[in-house]
Parts: C-alpha cells; sequence; structure tokens
C-alpha cells in the first residue's frame, strides 16, 4: 500500500451531530477515528440560530457554538478532525478507500456515512439567475445585509419559521410565504410567527417569477387555489424549503430510497458490510440533532463490534 495513504479504523464522513457524536463514541471505544468535515465542519446547524430542545441547555444556544463544543470533544478524545471534504468513495473491497477532494488518498477499517442533507432550491430559472443578488438559502449568513428592507421567506417548516423570526432582526417587514393554509413549523413558533407584528405570512401562494435587474426587486406569487397573482415587493428572497440528502458520492454503492436517503437497518448498517450510516443523510423521518446525535452513536458502536468481529 502507498506510504502516502494514511489508514484509520473508523473513517466518518460528516460534521453534523452524528458526525461528531460517531466520533466521540469511536475515539473513547479505542479506534483511530477520522472525521471528515468538509470545509466548514458543523453542518445544518451553523445555520441555526438558537437550538431550544437539545438536551442539557438550560438557555437556547447558538448552533454554531453547540457544534464548536462537539468538535472540542470529539478531538480531545483523539478523533482527528479534517477540514477537507472527500471526494468519492471505493467501498468495493478492503480496506475501504477514501478519496478527499485535495486529491490525498485514505482508507478504513469501517466508514461511518454522516454527510447529512443540503437545502432545496425551487428550481426556478430566475431563482438561480438571482443567488447572491437577493436570493438566499441562508438566513443566518445574509439577513444581516436587508437592514431596514422588506424580505421574504418562502417555505412553511421550521426552517422557513425561524428565518423569519430572524430576518425581523433587521428587515422592516418579514413576508412568510406558504403554498397551503397552514403552516408545517411546530405550534411554539408559530405562536412566535404570529406575535411578531413585522411577520405576515401569506398562505397558499407559491413563487412564479422573481424579478429585479442587477438585484433583486420583488416576487410575483400566485394564489393556488384562486389563481390570482400578487406582487411582493422585496429586494431579499430566503429560500427554505426543505433538503436533501447528501448522497452524491454514495450513489451506486450504497442501496438508496427513491428520493436519495441511504437505506439502513436498525443497527446503521447499510447494503455494503462495514458501512454504516447516521443522522439526516438516512432519517426520513425526525430529523432532529439529537436523533441524529443518537444515530451516530448507535453507529460508532456498531463499527467498533464489527472491527472486534474483524479481529476474531
Ligand atoms: P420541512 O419540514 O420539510 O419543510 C419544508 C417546507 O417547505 C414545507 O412547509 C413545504 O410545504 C415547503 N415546500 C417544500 N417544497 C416546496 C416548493 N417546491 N415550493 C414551496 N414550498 C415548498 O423542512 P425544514 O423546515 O427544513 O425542516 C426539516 C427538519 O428539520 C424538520 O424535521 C424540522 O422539524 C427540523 N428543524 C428543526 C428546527 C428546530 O427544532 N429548531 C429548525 C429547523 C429545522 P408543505 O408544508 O406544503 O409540504
Amino acid at each position: 500500500m502507498n506510504d502516502q495513504v494514511k489508514h484509520f479504523e473508523i473513517v466518518i464522513i460528516g460534521s453534523g451531530p452524528a458526525g461528531f457524536t460517531a466520533a466521540i463514541y469511536s475515539a473513547r471505544g479505542g479506534a483511530s477515528t477520522a472525521l471528515f468535515g468538509g470545509v466548514a465542519p458543523g453542518g445544518q446547524l451553523l445555520q441555526t440560530m438558537e437550538i431550544e430542545n437539545y438536551p442539557g441547555f438550560v438557555e437556547p444556544v447558538v448552533g454554531a457554538d453547540l457544534m464548536q463544543k462537539m468538535l472540542k470533544q470529539a478531538a480531545r478524545l483523539g478523533a482527528a478532525v479534517f477540514n477537507e471534504e472527500i471526494a468519492s468513495v471505493d467501498l468495493s473491497g478492503r480496506p475501504f478507500r477514501l478519496k478527499a477532494g485535495s486529491g490525498r488518498e485514505y482508507t478504513a477499517g469501517a466508514v461511518i456515512a454522516a454527510t447529512g442533507a443540503q437545502a432545496r432550491w425551487l428550481g426556478m430559472p430566475s431563482e438561480r439567475k438571482f443567488i447572491g443578488k437577493g436570493v438566499s438559502g441562508c438566513a443566518t449568513c445574509d439577513g444581516f445585509f436587508f437592514r431596514g428592507k422588506e424580505v421574504c421567506v418562502i417555505g412553511g417548516g421550521d426552517s422557513a419559521a425561524e428565518d423569519a423570526l430572524f430576518l425581523t432582526k433587521f428587515a422592516s417587514k418579514v413576508y412568510l410565504v406558504h403554498r397551503r393554509d397552514q403552516l408545517r413549523a411546530t405550534f411554539r413558533l408559530q405562536e412566535k410567527l404570529r406575535a411578531n407584528p413585522k411577520v405576515e405570512i401569506v398562505y397558499s401562494h407559491t413563487p412564479v417569477e422573481i424579478t429585479g435587474d442587477a438585484k433583486v426587486t420583488g416576487i410575483e406569487l400566485k394564489n393556488v387555489v384562486t389563481g390570482a397573482g400578487r406582487r411582493l415587493e422585496t429586494t431579499g428572497i430566503f429560500i427554505a424549503i426543505g433538503h436533501t440528502p447528501a448522497t452524491a458520492i454514495f450513489k451506486g454503492k450504497l442501496n438508496l430510497d427513491e428520493e436519495g436517503y441511504i437505506v439502513t437497518d436498525e443497527k446503521m448498517a447499510t447494503s455494503v458490510f462495514g458501512v454504516f450510516a447516521a443522522g439526516d443523510v438516512m432519517d426520513t423521518r425526525y430529523k432532529q440533532a439529537v436523533v441524529a446525535a443518537g444515530a451516530g452513536c448507535k453507529a460508532a458502536m456498531e463499527a467498533l463490534l464489527y472491527l472486534e468481529e474483524g479481529k476474531k
């Protein structure tokens, strides 16, 4: 084997709560452990302003702070945390082979896929045209630029509700545009939205076209019940319509369901013996940080057992 190729007993791909919890358990379990976190380790929680439902924090914790704590905890316990992305995996032989975006290669006795999910876009050409020019997928990152402006959030789930509330810190008005007559967001967030005088919820409307010149100037909507059009004059449009599992590197290598989620059994095992998955990349139902952390724990425990069995 090439001397340049570093070997770890357990390699974890992904740096959300699932990945870091897996790294904590793997390192504490005595396995040499590497976690590849991409250029900005932390996953989706980096974009979450306040987490109120992660046990152990009496007061809300900022997503980025929670992830920093998990990273430091994993590193303190001996996990090597790499700020690079895994670009491809070869799961056809043993050890498993992984290639980073930098070109560096690694081998692993067991792999835990915890690559999470990526924000979805509406898919309209005008949306693509104005990304970075008024259209954003990250309110936490870009909200600051819309001080005193009217903005609009598309979506009806927890992410959209959180984004809308966050944007009220900067914007003069926030429209929350949802395609149905009922929000999907949790009751507590809905209460906060209704209590905020800056928020106007526009029910039963879908985006038709984003308009502007160099930058966004407005959005054309359609009422899904009456078919009537409505225009909102807004310079910021935040898309928060859910997520797609980040499984491109596993396509054709692991069993995925029709939506692209990795299929696992109750022991987090994938279709390849020795490869496990945890977190939003395989969770089609809960998608919660605490559930992902639990799944990361299970995946690491199973990976440790798998390695132990291999030694017998
Ligand atoms: P989500 O719950 O899947 O909600 C996506 C929303 O976007 C839905 O309201 C959906 O409408 C709408 N939507 C989807 N495609 C659309 C389209 N093409 N055009 C217009 N609207 C569209 O996604 P999420 O809000 O990102 O949340 C994902 C998971 O993370 C959830 O389990 C959520 O509880 C969790 N989360 C939790 C927190 C927290 O606890 N603080 C924060 C953020 C997220 P329909 O309702 O009509 O389907």
